[in-house]
């Protein structure tokens, strides 16, 4: 008989995977088939973090095992292969994003430290006083501060694209918000507490038509919809290893060859240097330049089985099952009395966030914890959204992978319904 294990291996391999069966999925997820507070683990918190298939865990076992040894610098045969390795998963990330080469994919901890990488190192070469940045209402902390920082530093103004009451971004505010002292604009693709499907191509269109180059962040898109750098022609895009079925701590910065060509090196040291003097020293070339240091080589070879996960399954398969679980979670929780659902735009990936008039989001996070539901409340790291647009003091969000099951949605929704009956 397989076990889990070749059944990962299998899983991987077979790249015609063609009909889909959640419950077989499910067994290549260790940790999904656990009890907590003596219920069945029911894991709806897919956007702040998914987990792993075996062969991701098994990647990051297998190169402690057998290949551990630091890359680029060893002669010998053990550093020559975690050094195929963790070049051969830069490739496999190129794929994914279809980037046109392997010097525009720079490995970072993940979307926050990609978007401080571009707002320091690009933001502060090309933005001065009296220049603007725009970003919108939605924006993730991790792409928001940054430029805050940025434009306090360099006495420019952060502008925003603002949100409608459904969740979606009045793009046509963009033809008075850029000016010809526009530097940038940075957009989320999906809104990690809204669940909005941004359409980045218009966005991105507008903004050159104008001059303005355009950062994406991917952290929300990239496990359920296609990123194509290429076809959208985004400038910089970033995305977390650990919300694509991946490791935690890696994750992707992709830049256009010329613009990071342009730019200094975010941190230094060791990697990003081709010679050093005592007078001074010469840049590594692309990527390396923006990689200082030993890098996080365990993390990113087991990018490769992750990105290999999602795309052996499919973005066709993903999309179907996460929208029939979208589609029922929302069905269901609208007969549940004073329930209000936050983000309702038409484009939505499966993030379900919603409020119960009367009751603080954390009480019935508490309850539905005992219950064996894990969902995140609060603010997400969107509190201006939440707080300024929306005046609200957080919400209760439910994500949903391709992972989870409808019963797994019906038994949510009973639960959500049990929580505000105890609470109102
Ligand atoms: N951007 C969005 C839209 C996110 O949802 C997140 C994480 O939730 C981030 C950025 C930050 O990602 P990380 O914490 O992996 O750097």
């Amino acid at each position: 008989m397989m076990n889990k294990d070749d059944k990962a291996v299998e899983f991987i391999r077979d790249s015609t995977v063609k009909s889909f069966n959640v419950h077989e999925l499910r067994d290549l997820f260790p940790i999904l088939g656990q009890h907590v507070n003596d219920k069945p683990l029911v894991y709806l918190d897919n956007a702040a973090t998914t987990q792993k298939p075996f062969s991701v865990i098994r990647s990051l076992e297998s190169f402690y095992e057998r290949f551990n040894s630091n890359v680029h610098r060893a002669l010998y045969t053990l550093g020559e292969e975690a050094t195929q390795a963790f070049e051969d998963s830069r490739e496999k990330a190129r794929q994914f994003i279809n980037a046109s080469s392997r010097s525009e994919v720079i490995f970072t901890r993940g979307t926050t430290e990609s978007v401080n990488l571009v707002a320091s190192s690009f933001g502060e070469t090309v933005v001065n006083a009296g220049d603007n940045v725009i970003v919108s209402q939605m924006e993730h902390h991790s792409n928001l501060v940054p430029w805050q920082i940025l434009c306090e530093k360099r006495n420019a103004e952060l502008r925003f694209i603002p949100v409608d009451s459904n969740g979606n971004l009045k793009i046509d505010s963009l033809d008075d918000l850029i000016s010809e002292r526009t530097r940038l604009l940075s957009v989320t693709y999906v809104s990690n507490s809204l669940g909005t499907i941004n359409p980045v191509k218009k966005i991105i269109e507008k903004a050159h038509s104008r001059g303005v180059p355009v950062m994406i962040d991917a952290a929300q898109a990239a496990p359920h919809l296609k990123i194509d750098v290429a076809d959208t022609d985004c400038d910089f895009l970033a995305l977390s290893g650990h919300k694509v079925y991946g490791p935690t701590g890696i994750g992707i910065l992709y830049g256009k060859e010329n613009l990071l060509e342009m730019m200094p090196p975010y941190q230094s040291g060791g990697e990003m240097i081709k010679e050093v003097k005592f007078s001074g020293a010469l840049y590594n070339e692309l990527p390396y330049k923006f990689e200082a240091g030993t890098p996080n080589i365990a993390d990113a070879v087991a990018l490769k089985p992750a990105f290999e996960f999602v795309e052996n399954t499919g973005f066709d398969m993903i999309s179907e099952h996460e929208n029939s679980l979208l589609l029922l979670a929302t069905e269901l929780l609208k007969d549940v009395e004073g329930i209000r659902i936050i983000g309702t735009s038409k484009e939505k990936v499966s993030v379900l966030s919603f409020v119960i008039s009367g009751t603080h989001p954390y009480d019935a996070g508490a309850l539905l914890d005992q219950m064996g539901i894990a969902v995140r409340t609060g603010f997400h790291c969107t509190q201006p959204l939440l707080q300024e647009v929306y005046g609200l003091n957080g919400t209760i969000r439910a994500s949903f992978a391709i992972y989870n099951t409808a019963d797994e949605v019906t038994y949510f929704a009973d639960c959500v319904r049990r929580a505000r009956n105890m609470l109102a």
